[in-house]
């Protein structure tokens, strides 16, 4: 069934709740793909959406990425698939888009370490550009988006990203996705599209059906055909992954496609404490290409977990749950889940204060950036070859 922006059943704004009773829905989750979400319970997910809990099939991983260790990855349509095929080690792939709008930053940093963490467990790697959408969404022309996503390539070789075993592509040049898009507006109306996305842009809703070529593409004969392929996401981006599931079915006689798998990450909050990085607040959003001084600047200012004084932090510890310094240190900076279990206990118990524990994080940021930075020095060139150069097949 089409489900809306909130994932309910587009009659009226009526809910079938597990009581029987009929609802208005007005406190439901709202996931925008291209606005800001705000999800205070991630199981709600679950009840409202139909993502299932991914802890299961994590025990099934041979190596556990931190996102899954740490329930950072939280939930998944379809994830056994890959799981299966990572155990008979048949193929699959993992498949996503990088918005050229903006330089890269923590937030974006997540999926790339999915896709190179899948990538590494056997996977084929489909990286779509997605200059399209950043024109649709953003306003931005192919000319400047081709520079961004220079910058934006580098950044995910720098993360680990195999080139050798990975198809990178800008939207615009790839015809077969253009034609996957044609071809899927005959398998919506507008009314669908409003129902799942909201009143949006007719630019919105090409790129919608654009993205749902970028994730089919890699099931195309060209591509050794039908095969699960998995598509890491911020739980926001869920609306992409229902229109393209049931495009999948919609299509399956004439393709064979099978639902593309999704996991679902939680979305890094802003350094202000805010839902979500973004542009407009650029003293909350870290970047790949902040100067380590300009991150330590941002980061010394971030919003914690910390009580009013010292003397109260001495007497009832910190509150990591709140604090977005130690959202930075389970997400990014601390890879020893030792470690992080002592962080966290030095600040529940007042032993450690807030000063002192950015001042550590700070450390962490630097060394991540330098080497960042001159990882991605040395790729740049590799990174310009593969932005400037025709699809390869
Ligand atoms: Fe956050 Fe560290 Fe302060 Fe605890 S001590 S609230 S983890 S900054």
């Amino acid at each position: 069934m089409i489900q809306n922006l909130r994932g309910q059943p587009h009659v009226n704004n009526l809910v079938h709740t597990a009581t029987g009773v009929y609802r208005i829905a007005r406190d439901s989750v709202k996931l925008d793909p291209w606005g800001t979400t705000d999800i205070a319970d991630y199981s709600r997910l679950f009840k409202e959406f139909g993502i299932e809990p991914i802890d299961e099939l994590v025990n099934r991983l041979p190596e556990k990425h931190r996102y899954f260790r740490r329930k950072i990855i939280f939930g998944h349509r379809d994830f056994q698939r890959i799981v299966e095929a990572i155990e008979k080690k048949e193929p699959y792939a993992v498949m996503s888009g990088l918005k050229p709008s903006n330089v890269y930053h923590f937030g974006n940093k997540m999926t790339a370490d999915e896709i190179v963490f899948l990538q590494k467990l056997g996977g084929e790697a489909f990286v779509c550009i997605a200059d399209l959408e950043a024109y649709a969404d953003n306003g931005i022309p192919l000319h400047e988006s081709e520079k961004i996503a220079i910058d934006n390539v580098a950044d995910m070789l720098a993360l680990g990203l195999d080139p050798k075993r990975a198809y990178i592509y800008r939207q615009s040049r790839e015809q077969r996705v253009m034609n996957l898009a044609f071809i899927f507006s005959r398998g919506v109306t507008k009314a669908t599209l409003e129902a799942i996305y909201g009143e949006r842009p007719i630019g919105l809703y090409m790129s919608a059906l654009v993205q749902a070529g970028d994730i089919l593409l890699p099931q195309l004969e060209d591509f050794d055909g039908p095969k699960p392929v998995v598509v890491p996401v911020g739980a926001d981006q869920d609306p992409h992954i229902r229109l393209t599931r049931d495009l999948a079915r919609k299509f399956s006689k004439d393709y064979g496609f099978i639902p593309p798998s999704a996991t679902y990450h939680k979305i890094i909050r802003s350094l202000t404490g805010s839902k979500k990085m973004s542009k407009r607040e650029p003293w909350g959003m870290l970047t790949t290409n902040d100067t380590p001084d300009e991150a330590a600047a941002k980061f010394m200012d971030a919003f914690t977990g910390g009580r009013e004084t010292a003397k109260l932090q001495k007497e009832l510890g910190g509150e990591p749950e709140k604090c977005v310094v130690y959202e930075y240190y389970v997400y990014h900076l601390v890879e020893d889940d030792d470690k992080l279990r002592e962080i966290y206990s030095k600040c529940i118990s007042g032993e450690m204060l807030c000063g002192e524990c950015k001042a550590m994080g700070v450390e962490y940021l630097t060394k991540f950036l330098e080497d960042h930075q001159r990882k991605k020095r040395a790729l740049w060139d590799k990174a310009i070859e593969i932005v400037t150069s025709s699809p390869r097949r």
